[in-house]
């Protein structure tokens, strides 16, 4: 079958770190990791482990960041190479292990792509799995199963951007025909925007800036409206498209960094005080009480920093490598920043439910859905175009894109 691969190698990353600098076509070129390639299909792992097939597969940001070689040289050390790309996906069940129960050839199903403890059959858990946090496991390179964070990161378990690839029966969950293809794919999206609303919850009447309103921003967006936190959210964004689609999301106000002043309208928007150093950006007192950063980048860290109010939470979602950090506005308004990664268990409604348990319920009773935010489907041999395209997302109007691997 084919597969979209990410094959490391010092030479291969050193080239692209080079050429990539002329044109970017080259970190997808043939002298780059990213491979499409013929592999074998894969062969399910044990008697807990099923085999799926993709009807569609998701294109994340962090994909992207993995081509562009933008992930920092420290998550070398939790993956295994080569893997095929692919973690957000809308699956149909093809075989499964002798001790699966609950799941049959046929099913329709999500995959919650974490290869924590439970999917590498670790007993006892690690202290994050035990304690509802799988995105922050400390096995991630122990046990039987090949390092890897997620699927689409291992090279085990095969990913989404092929016809097939294997799940571990802690990881699937079956979705109800009321839930359409594109919904599906967009669960696992979903359940990393509720994730960390749940952990960071707003609270009623605080002011929360949401920074850079991508599928990410919108969907935080859109969790904290469908929980009904009675919150007051800006968003900082400047795509008109996401502009819109912030809106319609249910944000109240729109700073647009390209031709507004961000400090300023802080100021109308939250009461604080703006001060003006001679020598550095300004600095809000007063201002959010949590930001959710999206975008993770230099400048956008510095500017949550400067914008938070005092004792505020800064909740890092975005992935890059942030360069100068300012820490004068981090001791000075004593701000928590937290970093926030994929999905786990959440307190909700009186139960403890996973983070995907919740998003499909509540996609299923209508009361969340960001499958609008799909505009572009491609097939896998289409990648080269769909890179293209993720790289320059606001000139093609793009938001959300997909492979189609329906009639692989
Ligand atoms: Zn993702
Ligand atoms: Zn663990």
């Amino acid at each position: 079958m084919k597969a979209i691969q990410f094959d490391f190698s010092i030479p291969k990353w050193g080239y692209c770190q080079v050429a990539g600098r002329i044109s970017k076509k080259e970190y997808y070129g043939p002298r780059s990791c990213v491979q499409f390639r013929d592999v074998p299909e894969p062969e399910i792992r044990g008697p807990r482990w099923l085999k799926l097939r993709n009807i569609l597969c998701g294109f994340c940001g962090s994909d992207l960041g993995l081509i562009l070689l933008h992930d920092h040289p420290t998550t070398e050390v939790f993956s295994s190479f080569p893997f095929t790309i692919g973690h957000e996906n809308c699956s149909i069940v093809e075989e499964v292990g002798s001790d699966v129960r609950g799941f049959k050839k046929g099913d329709r199903v999500v995959v919650d792509a974490i290869l924590d403890c439970a999917v590498r059959e670790i007993d006892p858990p690690c202290g994050a799995c035990a304690s509802g946090f799988p995105a922050n496991c400390e096995n991630f390179a122990e046990g039987d199963l090949s390092t890897g964070t997620f699927t689409g990161f291992c090279a085990d378990t095969g990913g989404g951007w092929s016809k097939y690839y294997l799940a571990h029966e802690s990881q699937v969950y079956k979705i109800s025909d009321k839930v359409t293809d594109e919904q599906a794919v967009m669960m696992e999206t979903l359940s990393a925007c509720l994730h960390p609303v749940f952990q960071s919850m707003p609270e009623s009447g605080q002011d929360v800036l949401v920074i850079g309103c991508g599928v990410i921003g919108l969907g935080v967006i859109t969790s904290i409206r469908a929980l009904g936190i009675d919150c007051h959210i800006t968003g900082i964004e400047p795509v008109p498209l996401n502009q819109e689609k912030a809106r319609e999301k249910g944000v109240d106000e729109i700073i647009d960094p390209s031709n507004e002043n961000v400090y300023e309208r802080t100021r109308e928007l939250t009461g604080a005080h703006v001060y003006k150093p001679t020598l550095a950006k300004p600095i809000c007192m007063g201002g959010f009480d949590r930001v959710f950063d999206c975008v993770g980048s230099t400048d956008t860290i510095n500017e949550a920093c400067r914008l938070a109010a005092g004792r505020a939470k800064i909740v890092v979602i975005g992935i890059q490598i942030p360069k100068t950090i300012d820490w004068t506005p981090v001791w000075m308004k004593g701000l928590t920043i937290i970093g926030d990664l994929g999905y786990g268990v959440e307190d909700y409604q009186g139960k403890r439910l996973s983070t995907f348990e919740i998003a499909i319920d509540l996609v299923t009773r209508g009361k969340i859905d960001i499958s609008d935010l799909i505009t572009h489907r491609f097939k896998l041999d289409q990648y080269k175009e769909a890179i293209e395209i993720n790289m320059n997302k606001a000139a093609y109007g793009a938001i959300k894109t997909i492979f189609d691997l329906s009639d692989q």
